[in-house]
């Protein structure tokens, strides 16, 4: 047995075998074709160029470099045999996709049949197989495919793990998270804690962690690899206390967010996606604070479209009935990026062309976001924001869209109702600017995620500055209770939206300072309701 240290994301326990899953694979998406003569050709071709390609490079390097010209000569000899272009050849005709795809259902099924052989003869063959496959699917143009990660759940060891590699993912199959990179607020860690995954960084994972067993206890921040039968026999125990645990708190879900002195609060849940409303409702969520909408457009080769957002709006609006839903328009850019946003390579991409700017800059992508929102504002109780936002100029920007929107329904007859509005703050010059910002619209909502790395300047998600990120620093606390003060004296309440908002070691201050609403992942809903619910704000 070994035992490794790491530092906890999300709280819980796993026991499963581990996946040891490499940044560098092809995520492909099946893709059935029509004309399956077309890429039959496209992979005869394929296969004579990269077969030219290998071949040339055999002979211009193999003599200084044997090993790699043995390797090279095992590859092309690979690409000039029947065997494996057949099986390529009749995935393509009996299942009807495309070649790239399989050619990696191919390497699939070789991996699975030369997995686990120790002779060094298979292994190079395995070798040969997957860097011959890689060059036929990059010539082929490549292909995506959602990440497999196998029938059985699994335990996710990863070096870091990239939001797009995670949302193309069944978060089903993930029975908890280990990474070398993270951080706590990084979006893959919101996304593990939002689905409620044991997670943790700060480990080293490799490859031959794969298909090991272990046990992920990231209440102490300790993973045990090949356990023995003890360690197992007291997890499996543990692991049953912890759900018991869980089952008592869950005895919260239907009592009142008010305070011993009764002050009421709202506590509201963030969520990604249509997925995460069921855990809504579990958890007892007043509403729903924060609908990242952006995760919508992410994992996918396309932009979705205006209907498809507004029936994902409508569903929610519809599931939640008369509590409030505070969709985000898209918070793309940065470290949120889809190919076919063809975003330019930014130097400083935090500091970039995201969020509302974006938006700003993409007229119809926002407008028909909008459109959606406004068209599904009818079947529930939506109310709009907006992120990283600056400036007041900002605001009569998106006025202007919605004006156009607005006018363009009422010309179509399409209803919809003047929904509330409001910005989230989460620079310090929305901060400065929070008195005139409030006056502009409804309501306003801290991004403490944000705002504390723009206030402190570090990048949230950098684990190199892990140890002076505070997140409870003066300065980040000053400016929620400047924000809370200034919204309160144009009339406008404030929600905290921010993973601060789950930090029951500050949940009195927060209600001291007068916020009105708090939002998080929807497994921190109770313990902060625990929290309030014991606070006597009058003796304190
Ligand atoms: C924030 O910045 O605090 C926030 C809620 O938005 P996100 O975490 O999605 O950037
Ligand atoms: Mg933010």
């Amino acid at each position: 047995m070994q035992i490794v240290n790491g530092t906890p994301v999300f709280e819980g326990i796993a026991i499963g075998k581990i996946r040891y899953f490499s940044g560098g694979e092809y995520r492909m998406r099946q893709y059935l074709v029509s004309n399956v003569k077309k890429e039959t050709l496209a992979f005869a071709r394929a296969r004579t160029m990269v077969r030219d390609e290998l071949s040339h490079l055999c002979n211009s390097a193999g003599s200084r470099n044997p090993e790699l010209g043995r390797s090279l000569q095992r590859q092309v000899a690979l690409l000039d045999g029947e065997s494996f272009a057949s099986a390529v050849e009749s995935l393509i005709v009996t299942q009807k996709i495309s070649a790239a795809y399989a050619v990696a259902l191919t390497r699939q099924d070789m991996n699975v049949t030369f997995h686990g052989l120790t002779d060094p003869v298979a292994r190079a063959r395995l070798r040969d197989v997957r860097e011959v496959s890689d060059y036929l699917i990059e010539s082929l143009g490549g292909v995506n495919e959602r990440i497999d990660l196998g029938d059985e759940p699994v335990i996710l060891a990863a070096d870091s793990l990239d939001l797009p590699d995670l949302m193309e993912m069944d978060h089903d199959k993930i029975l908890a998270v280990i990474t070398r990179s993270g951080s706590e607020i990084s979006h893959t860690a919101i996304i593990t804690k939002t689905r409620g995954i044991p997670s943790m960084f700060g480990l080293s994972p490799c490859p031959e962690w794969d298909g090991v067993t272990a046990i992920v206890d990231s209440y102490s921040g300790v993973v045990y690899l090949s356990p023995d039968e003890e360690e197992l026999k007291e997890y499996t125990l543990r692991k049953e206390e912890d759900e018991r645990e869980r089952n008592l708190l869950l005895r919260l879900r239907e009592k009142e967010d008010r305070t011993l002195d009764g002050k009421k609060i709202e506590l509201y849940a963030n969520i990604g996606s249509l997925e995460d409303l069921g855990s809504v409702e579990y958890y007892g969520a007043g509403g729903i604070g924060l609908l990242r909408s952006e995760f919508q457009y992410l994992g996918r080769d396309s932009c979705p479209g205006e209907n498809e957002l507004f029936q994902a709006y409508r569903h929610v609006a519809q599931t939640m009935g008369e509590k409030p839903v505070y969709i985000r328009t898209a918070d793309l850019g940065a470290e949120k990026q889809a190919s076919y946003l063809r975003l330019d390579s930014e130097s400083n991409p935090i500091m970039g062309n995201r969020g509302i700017r974006l938006s700003l800059a993409r007229e119809e992508m926002f407008r028909a976001q909008l459109r959606a929102i406004y068209r599904a504002s009818v079947y529930g109780n939506l109310a709009l924001m907006y992120p990283m936002i600056t400036s007041l100029e900002e605001i009569d920007e998106i006025e202007e869209q919605i004006r156009i929107v607005k006018e363009d329904l009422t010309k179509n007859n399409i209803p919809y109702l003047d929904i509330p509005t409001g910005i989230m703050i989460e620079t310090p010059a929305a901060v400065i600017m929070a008195s005139e910002l409030a006056s502009r619209v409804s309501f306003v909502s801290l991004g403490t995620n944000d705002l504390t790395q723009y206030t402190l300047a570090m990048d949230r998600q950098n684990p190199a500055l892990r140890s002076r990120y505070d997140s409870h620093h003066p300065a980040v606390l000053r400016m929620i209770r400047m924000v809370i003060w200034a919204a309160h004296q144009q009339g406008k309440k404030v929600t905290i939206c921010g993973e601060l908002a789950a930090d029951t070691a500050l949940t009195a201050e927060f209600l001291r300072m007068g916020v009105d609403a708090l939002s998080m992942v929807p497994a921190s809903i109770l313990p902060v309701r625990r929290q309030l619910r014991a606070t006597d704000l009058s003796r304190i």
